[in-house]
């Protein structure tokens, strides 16, 4: 059989030589003689993937030992939630940037435990652009949240902005080690790893020492922060299975080495965008070129009947992935580090085909 082009939003394409050796330890386990899928999540292996996993996201990230590492179940939505029943008191109030339709759920999530202010918003312009980053920070803020790469829509925040002494929260879900990064302007950072980092249903999170003491109220252990980090992750079963596909993808970024993966994006990306860009038939989602995100490239084509033959045509190319999200509608291709420059070729010879039949 065909292997297919994935270009798909999450789950995402992984690399051939990660799914290779993941294939291999659901075989057998180094020299155990069980399964991955079998390995007690109190052994020494699964201990030593836990220490590994969390060394490298220290070296890729440069962070100190003032951070604390986890592995969390409940994918990215759960980060919603805990972060505002951790750190957001009743009485308190959060700060969100409202970039996309992920900003604002997190926001909403938030709102069942305390004050949300919306310090900018560029939803009114269904979030072709990045909102303007407040001027202004309120002091008494518990945190600011946004989101640097709106998957969604297709746009990201390319530096760290600034939050004026207010611990600083970022979902990282879609561009987490794509690109060199100032991980340590954060207070706290998460992602779902289906993108970047591996399989559905977990979320990497970093969170310093400092916002940690504050925690806001009593909860149950498997919400609470400080209570996972006293468990190192293992509170109650672990996803042995994902935890480790995220330690193969690891290892994989860090011997690509996150400068050439950047180079590698940057490339993928410009030669969509200048695609889009000179075209007739597609138009690129966002226009404000500073706002592009290098991961997801959003677009529309002409009309309901050319993009259903677009699409058409794509998948007899072996191409998936392409639909846009329900919200948005269009086209969606994803960029992430496991995609090649090849591929991202092939796509744009399809689109230059389709484009001279079109005209
Ligand atoms: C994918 C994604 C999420 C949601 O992740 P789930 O694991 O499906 O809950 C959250 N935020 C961003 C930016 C995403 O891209």
């Amino acid at each position: 059989m065909q292997i297919k082009i994935n270009f798909n939003a999450g789950p995402a394409a992984l690399p051939p030589e990660v799914l290779h050796e993941a294939a291999k330890a659901v075989n057998k386990y180094k020299k155990t003689g069980l399964s991955i899928l079998e390995l007690p999540h109190r052994g020494k292996e699964f201990a030593e993937i836990i220490a590994e996993s969390k060394q490298l996201v220290r070296e890729l990230c440069g962070l100190d030992d003032n951070y604390e590492i986890l592995w969390l179940h409940g994918g990215g939505r759960q980060q919603f939630f805990m972060i505002p029943m951790n750190f957001l008191p009743e009485n308190g109030s959060a700060g969100y940037i409202d970039s996309g339709r992920w900003s604002e759920e997190a926001l909403e999530y938030a709102a069942h435990y305390g004050d949300v202010q919306v310090l900018a918003s560029s939803k009114k312009d269904n979030y072709r652009h990045l909102p303007t980053w407040p001027a202004k920070i309120p002091k008494n803020l518990a945190y600011v949240h946004f989101t640097t790469n709106n998957t969604i829509y297709g746009t990201q925040w390319k530096d760290v902005p600034e939050s004026k002494g207010v611990p600083l929260i970022a979902d990282m879900s879609s561009d987490i080690f794509s690109r060199e990064h100032d991980y340590t302007k954060y207070s706290m950072f998460y992602a779902a790893v289906q993108k970047n980092l591996g399989t559905p249903g977990i979320a990497l999170t970093a969170i310093r020492k400092d916002l940690l003491k504050k925690v806001a109220r009593s909860l149950p252990p498997m919400l609470s922060y400080p209570a996972q980090v006293k468990e190192d992750s293992i509170l109650n079963t672990a996803n042995v299975f994902g935890i480790y596909v995220s330690l193969l993808m690891l290892r994989w970024i860090k011997a690509k080495g996150i400068a050439t993966i950047e180079k590698d994006n940057n490339q993928k990306a410009q030669l969509l965008y200048s695609a889009l860009d000179q075209s007739s038939v597609f138009t690129p989602y966002v226009t404000e070129k500073a706002d592009r995100s290098m991961t997801n490239v959003c677009f529309t084509a002409k009309n309901a009947e050319s993009e259903k033959a677009f699409l058409a045509l794509c998948e007899e190319n072996d191409i998936v992935g392409i639909s846009g999200h329900r919200s948005a509608g269009g086209f969606r291709v994803s960029l992430y580090n496991a995609v090649d420059l090849e591929s991202v070729r092939h796509l744009v010879r399809l689109m230059q085909e389709f484009e001279s039949k079109e005209r």
